[in-house]
């Protein structure tokens, strides 16, 4: 198994380590010759979506990736990630791989309290520790989308065909169990 983590701003060395507890291959994604090799999933970090938006179009990585998702390639995008998955922002103009049939509001929970720890139930995965830092909150969802974790009635894990969206940092805990779902996923759908 080997997954693709887009590294050219945020949290993707956190992930990298996720994977490797979890028993799966990485490497990083920063320049298009790194898309040239095969591989079974892609993550898209936590991070400042706008930046790793804005990077993404002027390193050539945008288009090829967005083929990849829309042709099935799995994909867990975490909290930035999620922003750059979602079909609608409720408050910004922007739309990036527009993948995921969700509409999400960036930075949700304002600013004081923009981080915080919680636990929360994941269909199929169980209890897990979340972590959100100035996290998004998914607002709807769209046909075909289920909603596979919310705490306090608020929605922050989503699930659409081979995209899974999370508004929390799964990588910065001591738990793989997402990690280890995410897998099981791209074991299944046997590659694009
Ligand atoms: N607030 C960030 C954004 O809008 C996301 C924060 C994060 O990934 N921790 O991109």
């Amino acid at each position: 198994m080997k997954i693709a983590v887009l590294s050219v701003q945020g949290a993707f060395i956190e992930h990298e380590k996720m994977l490797s507890l979890s028993g799966a291959q990485s490497f990083e994604i920063r320049q298009k010759k790194d898309l040239e090799q095969e591989f079974d999933g892609l993550i898209l970090p936590g991070g400042e979506s706008t930046v790793m938006g804005k990077l993404l179009k002027e390193l050539d990585l945008f288009e090829i990736l967005q083929n990849k998702i829309q042709e099935g390639l799995p994909v867990l995008g975490t909290c930035a990630g999620l922003i750059l998955l979602a079909q609608k922002l409720s408050n910004d103009e922007h739309v990036y791989f527009g993948t995921l049939p969700v509409t999400v509001r960036r930075n949700a929970y304002g600013r004081q309290l923009g981080s915080f720890y919680a636990e929360g139930e994941v269909a199929k995965v169980g209890k897990i520790p979340m972590a959100f830092i100035r996290a998004p909150l998914v607002e709807s969802v769209g046909a075909g989308t289920e909603v596979i974790a919310r705490v306090d009635e608020n929605i922050v894990g989503v699930k659409y065909r081979n995209q899974i969206g999370v508004s929390f940092h799964p990588e910065v805990t001591a738990c793989t169990r997402l990690h280890e779902y995410f897998l099981e996923i791209c074991r299944h759908s046997g590659g694009i």
